[in-house]
């Protein structure tokens, strides 16, 4: 089922054009049930599936896709970066919105599960099917419905590569926005502007990329809103992860001699297991905004040579998956520390910061979160189990939640979907927000 990003492109501008119509139309009927808007949002939608996003392999550069986006943001000011290895994100603002929209446009592979094309979107009476419909270009295309159909402050920042390894797009974004207002002088100097001078020019160019000194509305936000799908609820936290290599060394030889502990590192590996899990058992009391305990996995142990030798050799590779409360860095020193002797080597291989981040402050950030989704009247769900960029976005100090259309069950499998009334609900919430000047709250 090869298909190559020749598929780009192929919107009609005819489309693109009756979206904009359908999307100015909706303007009229703010807060109802809306045809139009989800009208123009199907057309969004249709073409943004059409575009091949896959990731891997991410062969995606900033022409196909983000010329699509560029044409239907007249009037915003719009920057295209290309970070490398397919990692491109699309910057685009109008007025000075106190509020950042993100959201990533990639999708997982397809599967030969697919019961017909993944790139050309299906609509039955209640769902739309397509590849990324759910996760999460359904959002995406909302979004742009709401930029035609409000002529509010908005920003939004698209990104192609929040599925699988090496994301660049949100981290360097973040190098150049922090968070706006904790105190007097965040965010200032220049790094902002170094960042967008060395960005690519783009056909809304404008004087962001001009300017070496950023005012104070573009240095950055208060608050993110990071799209996935959470059935339309904001979505305050969710867990962690960290990815951890152990090695054991013991000393080779024959079977048959008494052994210390340290001798054996296969043994070693599984005294250390057993130590792991009574631990990982033991903060199964521990709580944060909905969710339980700490999730615990060995997923590899390898080593030894065979049955009557002493294993000279054991690694070992597992999991944990902390609450927001949990400190990261005390939770590695620990499990390095269970046993004696330690690990000959411990190494931490991927980490990922809970939602919010900021363990000792965790619980007064989740508050803020909600604070934040009550005031822009989009109701608060529960934990999560996914984790998502928002993590990011929260450890650089942005107040932040999850937001989007659709469900998490149908995102990532074959003929995913999402439904109507979930398109809907999301860009008529955003339409609200982004038409009643709640960026100047
Ligand atoms: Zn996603």
């Amino acid at each position: 089922m090869k298909r190559d990003s020749d598929c780009e492109g192929r919107m009609p501008k005819r489309t693109a054009k009756s979206a904009r119509r359908a999307g100015r139309r909706s303007g009229e009927f703010l807060g109802t049930r809306d045809p139009a808007l989800l009208e123009a949002t199907l057309v969004h939608l249709r073409a943004l599936v059409g575009f091949d996003t896959r990731n891997p392999p991410r062969a995606i550069g900033t022409g196909g896709i983000f010329d699509y986006l560029r044409a239907q943001l007249p009037g915003f000011h719009v920057r295209v970066t290309d970070h490398g290895a397919g990692a491109v994100s699309l910057f685009a603002v109008r007025g000075k919105p106190k509020l950042l929209f993100n959201v990533h446009l990639d999708t997982v592979p397809d599967s030969p599960q697919w019961s017909a094309s993944p790139f050309e979107l299906r609509v039955t009476t209640d769902r739309a099917i397509g590849l990324g419909a759910c996760d999460i270009k359904g959002a995406a295309a909302g979004l742009l419905a709401v930029a035609n159909a409000s002529s509010g402050d908005m920003a939004l920042l698209f990104t192609s590569d929040e599925e699988g390894a090496d994301p660049r797009c949100v981290r360097t974004f973040l190098d150049a926005f922090l968070p706006l207002p904790s105190g007097e002088g965040r965010g200032e100097g220049t790094r902002g502007a170094e960042h967008f001078r060395n960005a690519e020019p783009s056909p809304q160019r404008c004087a962001l990329g001009a300017t070496h000194r950023l005012s104070r509305g573009e240095r950055g936000f208060q608050a993110v809103i990071v799209a996935e799908p959470t059935r339309c609820r904001a979505v305050l936290a969710h867990r962690g992860i960290q990815s951890v290599r152990v090695r054991f060394e013991g000393r080779a030889g024959h079977a048959s001699g008494e052994q210390k502990p340290s001798d054996n590192a296969l043994h070693q590996a599984v005294r250390w297991s057993t130590a792991a899990l009574d631990f990982a058992e033991s903060q199964s009391k521990e709580s944060f905004g909905g969710l339980h305990g700490l999730r615990f996995n060995i997923g590899r142990i390898e080593g030894g040579i065979k049955a009557n030798m002493i294993a000279p050799e054991a690694e070992l590779r597992f999991g944990i998956r902390p609450l927001p409360s949990m400190d990261m860095d005390g939770l590695l020193e620990r499990f390095r520390t269970l046993v004696e002797p330690a690990p000959a080597a411990f190494e931490e291989t991927f980490r990922g910061s809970p939602l919010p981040a900021d363990a000792a402050r965790a619980e007064l950030h989740r508050r803020d979160a909600h604070g934040l989704a009550e005031g822009l009247g989009i109701p608060v769900g529960d934990a999560v189990d996914f984790w998502t960029e928002a993590a990011l976005f929260s450890q650089a100090g942005y107040t932040t939640f999850v937001y989007g259309p659709g469900d998490i069950a149908q995102a990532h499998g074959a003929d995913e979907w999402v439904e109507l009334a979930q398109l809907h609900r999301y860009t008529a919430s955003v339409l609200r927000i982004v038409g009643g000047g709640l960026h100047e709250r």
